[in-house]
């Protein structure tokens, strides 16, 4: 292997410099060119590259973002886009192409190598958490400590003023950023994905939680995780729904795309290193169409159409964790 391309693809996550970084130091460790195109396919679409050296990629860790840039592709997407892509690849003598991105991005990587077939190893750059094939994804972490860290906030004035808050988190097809931020700040609800397919809730049923909880506890304050896209109208329109009939001030927070951003957490920036380091090998071992994954505190390569075809479910211990702790049960007083 001589020269490798290297792009990162979808929405961004922090992580994703942390993992360039490694992929670019890692590859000229072992004297291979480094060529990134920038803007994810659509770059490689319009032949966006820039050389790569370790000048380039020192002291970015800590941050979020991508120096190369990110983009969706709508043109990558048609059947004639692998070839044209093939020809840039070709034009730059590349010999391997390192994707850093989230589902959608694996699903281009098997895309394009319908016709070009030289090693193709992706990294899982996604908030979401929603690959199969790693235990946690690069960025993951972070998303979660924000969620959190907002959570905390909001919890203060909810706990101040007496209110009902609905945080809507991102994660429109997996609950992982919802749950785990859920569990973290001590939210006493979260509407999932996963929960609301199995069983959808209704607002009688959240109100009567809301009710149980603020009656036992004797507490007011009450913090729900919404994941977006699983309620008609989002956490505005469910506040407007539950304020009708709690008659309690209950009020909507969107956390939006601040879950992108902010300094990676140590556990990022490490993930994102060793991934890094592993794809170079992968890719120097000859492997083609894998993710390189950690699980169980190993580097692993899993196909990428397993990464999106097979599903990482929530830990049900988590959520029977979370559903304990928030259906509490009065007591009745000791009679001796
Ligand atoms: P995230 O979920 O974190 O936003 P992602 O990689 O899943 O990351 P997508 O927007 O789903 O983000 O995909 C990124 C790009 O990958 C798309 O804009 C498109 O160019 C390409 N892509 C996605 N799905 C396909 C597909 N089925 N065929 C070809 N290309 C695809």
């Amino acid at each position: 292997i001589g020269r490798i391309g290297v792009l990162t693809s979808g929405g961004d996550a922090p992580g994703m410099n942390a993992s360039l970084r490694a992929v670019v130091l890692a590859a000229k460790h072992h004297s291979i060119d480094v060529v990134a195109f920038r803007h994810g396919y659509e770059g490689l679409l319009n032949d966006d590259w820039q050389h790569m050296n370790e000048s380039d990629v020192l002291h970015i860790l800590q941050y979020s973002g991508t120096i190369i840039k990110s983009a969706r592709s709508e043109r990558f997407r048609e059947a004639d886009a692998p070839a044209a892509a093939a020809q840039v690849l070709d034009k730059h003598q590349i010999d391997a192409l390192i994707v850093i991105g989230g589902d959608g991005s694996f699903r281009g990587a098997g895309h394009l190598g319908s016709v070009w077939q030289k090693p193709i190893v992706g990294i899982p750059g996604t908030i979401d958490n929603d690959l199969y094939g790693t235990d946690a994804t690069i960025g993951y972490a972070t998303a979660v400590e924000t969620a959190m860290d907002a959570l905390d906030k909001i919890r203060d004035t909810a706990e101040a003023m007496d209110r009902v808050f609905i945080v809507e988190v991102m994660g429109r097809h997996a609950g992982f950023i919802g749950l785990s931020s859920a569990m973290a700040a001590g939210a006493e609800r979260m509407i999932l994905p996963e929960l609301q397919k199995q069983k959808p809730l209704t607002v009688e049923a959240l109100v009567k939680h809301i009710e149980n909880v603020q009656k036992v506890r004797g507490d007011s304050s009450y913090v729900m995780v919404l994941s977006e896209n699983q309620w008609p109208g989002g956490a505005v329109r469910l506040a407007e729904q539950l304020e009708d009939r709690l008659h309690l001030p209950c009020r909507p927070c969107l956390l939006g795309h601040i879950q992108r951003g902010g300094r990676p957490t140590a556990s990022d920036r490490i993930l994102a290193t060793r991934i890094g380091v592993h794809a170079v090998n992968l890719v120097m071992a000859g492997a083609n169409q894998v993710m390189a994954g950690i699980i169980a505190d190993q580097p692993v390569a899993t196909p990428l159409a397993d990464t999106w075809q097979q599903r990482k479910g929530l830990s049900e211990e988590m959520i029977q964790i979370q559903q304990t702790l928030f259906n509490p049960v009065k007591r009745t007083a000791p009679t001796s």
